[in-house]
C-alpha cells in the first residue's frame, strides 16, 4: 500500500518546550522529585511523543489512568517507572501489571484484595483525604491486608488545588497525618497546581500533568511554564463572497461586503468545539482571521481580508494559548488539550 499523504492539521509541539517546563516544575518541586501525568495519551499531544521528551529530561515515574495506555509508555521507559491510577479491576488487569512491572495505584480494599490474591509484589496505594473519588478512606489505613503490602508510593490526590481554598491545609493535614500510618518507600500529594501551593506540598514526589503542557493552574506558575502546543490547520479552499451571501449551516453569518473566505481543514470532530466560536479568530502569525458562521464537523470559515496573500494549502494557526482560550471558551485548559482529535499529525 502507498504511504498515507500528511494530514491538512498539524500538532506542532515543542519538545525543548515541554523539556524547560519539566525541568522547572522539578527545580519548583524543591528536594522532591517531579514525575509526569502522561494519561489520556500524553493530554492530547500523543504519548510516544511526550513520553521520550520527557525521560530524557529527566522524569522517572510516569502516570497513566488506564491499562490501555501502558503500551504507549512502556515503549519507551522501563515498566517500573510507570504507574497506573485506576488500579486492577479484574485478575487480568494484575496479571498484566506483573508482566509487565508497572506499579498499581491500589485504591480500594478490594483492590487491595486482588492485588494480594493474585500475588501481591511492588504496589502504589492511594488514600483519600477529602477528594471522594479514588483512593482508600483515611480509616482503613489501619487494615491487616494494608500492612502486607508492598508501598512504593503513598499518594493522595488534591481537590482544589488550582484555588485558595481552605480545603487544600484541611487535605495536607490529613495526608501528613496518615503518612506515617503505612510503610511507604516515598510521599506524593501534588498535581501541578499542588506544586504552585508551594514545597510543603511537595513531599518525595510531585505529579504534574497540565503545566507540563503548557497549561498555567496557578499565577504561581506563569512566569515558569511555557506554551508546548501550537496547532495548525490547511485552507481548503478560498472563495469570494459577494454581499448577501451567508456561510455555513443555518446561515449564521451573512456578507454586508465583498469578503475573500478560506475555508480550513478543522472542526469540532478534531476538538475545536463550537463553544470556542466565542473566540472569533484563528489566526495567521500575528494577524487574526476571523471565524465567518458556525463551526461544521470538519471545517471552519474564516475572513481572509487581513491576510490576502493566502491561498489554499497555506497553514493558519489555531489559538491555544491555554488560560486565555480557556476563559474565552469555558472549556478548561485541560478539556482544551484532551478533545484534540485523532486526525492531527502529532
Ligand atoms: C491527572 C492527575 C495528576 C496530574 O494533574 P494535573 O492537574 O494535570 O497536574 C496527578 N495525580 C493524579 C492522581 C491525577 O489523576
Amino acid at each position: 500500500m502507498i504511504d498515507l499523504p500528511p494530514p491538512a492539521l498539524r500538532l506542532r509541539f515543542d519538545a525543548q518546550a515541554l523539556a524547560d517546563n519539566w525541568r522547572a516544575l522539578d527545580r519548583i518541586s524543591g528536594r522532591a522529585a517531579a514525575g509526569a501525568a502522561v494519561k489520556a495519551d500524553g493530554y492530547g499531544l500523543g504519548a510516544s511523543g511526550v513520553v521520550p521528551v520527557l525521560a530524557d529530561a529527566g522524569a522517572r515515574t510516569f502516570f497513566v489512568a488506564h491499562w490501555s495506555e501502558v503500551p504507549d509508555v512502556l515503549k519507551h521507559v522501563p515498566g517500573d517507572w510507570v504507574s497506573v491510577l485506576h488500579g486492577p479491576l479484574t485478575a487480568a488487569d494484575a496479571a498484566f501489571a506483573r508482566a509487565t512491572g508497572v506499579r498499581p495505584v491500589l485504591n480500594s480494599l478490594q483492590q487491595v484484595a486482588l492485588w494480594l490474591e493474585t500475588g501481591g509484589g511492588p504496589c502504589d496505594l492511594m488514600v483519600d483525604t477529602g477528594i471522594n473519588r479514588l483512593g482508600l478512606p483515611v480509616g482503613e489505613l489501619g487494615e491487616p491486608q494494608v500492612a502486607r503490602l508492598n508501598v512504593r508510593t503513598l499518594m493522595s490526590h488534591l481537590a482544589s488545588a488550582d484555588e485558595d481554598s481552605a480545603q487544600n491545609a484541611v487535605q495536607l493535614s490529613r495526608f501528613r497525618d496518615v503518612a506515617g500510618a503505612v510503610q511507604a518507600e516515598r510521599l506524593s500529594l501534588s498535581n501541578s497546581a499542588g506544586i504552585g501551593l508551594g514545597e510543603a506540598y511537595a513531599f518525595d514526589l510531585t505529579r504534574p500533568g497540565l503545566a507540563l503542557y503548557g497549561g498555567i493552574p496557578r499565577a504561581e506558575l506563569a512566569e515558569a511554564i511555557r506554551p508546548v502546543i501550537a496547532p495548525q490547520a490547511a485552507i481548503l479552499q478560498v472563495r469570494e463572497l459577494k454581499p448577501g451571501d451567508s456561510v455555513g449551516y443555518n446561515a449564521r453569518f451573512t456578507a454586508d461586503r465583498s469578503i475573500r473566505a478560506g475555508v480550513v481543514s478543522i472542526g469540532y470532530a478534531d476538538g475545536f468545539l463550537r463553544s470556542r466560536a466565542a473566540e472569533l479568530a484563528l489566526r495567521h502569525g500575528d494577524v487574526a482571521l476571523p471565524l465567518l458562521g458556525k463551526i461544521s464537523m470538519d471545517m471552519v470559515v474564516i475572513d481572509l481580508t487581513a491576510a490576502p496573500g493566502l491561498q489554499a494549502g497555506d497553514w493558519v494557526d489555531i489559538p491555544y494559548a491555554l488560560p486565555a482560550a480557556a476563559d474565552a471558551s469555558g472549556l478548561s485548559q485541560y478539556e482544551l488539550l484532551t478533545v484534540l482529535g485523532k486526525r492531527f499529525r502529532r
